[in-house]
């Protein structure tokens, strides 16, 4: 069994559409990026390549590649769960949270959930909470929003 653990974060502007685990969210202002700026799928990317050892998403999609541009981080994640198969592993598990003071999160979580099993991760293997930072920090001052994730990798049979 494998570890790992993710982090992301992103500057929320106006005049961008804002995704969450590949959900397009209808607020006034979206996250900051070269690709979507999906801050939850890349934390679960992220955590997923740790557990893999393989780095980290910056290697992986590197933001000077016009490849990645306005991208959708679902096919990233996609991507990342072949490589996964690949290597000879399985994810039996990810743990998630994304930090937002504003919009309620919880009511598009189903919906992210089942963005992710389209990726390569099966709809009972993901957990997603969503919580606000108490008005705290940028999270808080909805300067921008954070995600976290682990995984938990087993090597399959070969
Ligand atoms: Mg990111």
């Amino acid at each position: 069994m494998r570890v790992g653990i993710g982090y992301d974060s992103h500057r929320l502007v106006r005049g961008r559409r804002l995704v969450i685990g590949g959900v397009d969210i209808p607020f006034e202002q979206g996250l900051y990026g070269h690709s979507d700026a999906d801050v939850l799928c890349h934390a679960i990317i992220d955590a997923i390549l740790g557990a893999l050892g393989s780095g980290d998403i910056g290697m992986h999609f590197p933001d000077t590649d016009r490849r990645w541009k306005d991208a959708s981080s679902i096919e990233m994640l996609s991507e990342i769960t072949g490589l996964v198969r690949r290597k000879g592993f399985e994810i039996a598990w990810i743990d998630s949270v994304v930090i937002a003071e504003k919009p309620r999160l919880r009511p598009f979580i189903e919906a992210m959930k089942g963005n992710i099993s389209g990726a390569g991760i099966p709809y009972d293997t993901v957990n997603i909470k969503a919580k606000t930072n108490e008005g705290m920090g940028f999270t808080g001052k909805g300067e921008g929003m954070a995600a976290h994730a682990v995984c938990l990798l087993t090597k399959t049979v070969s």
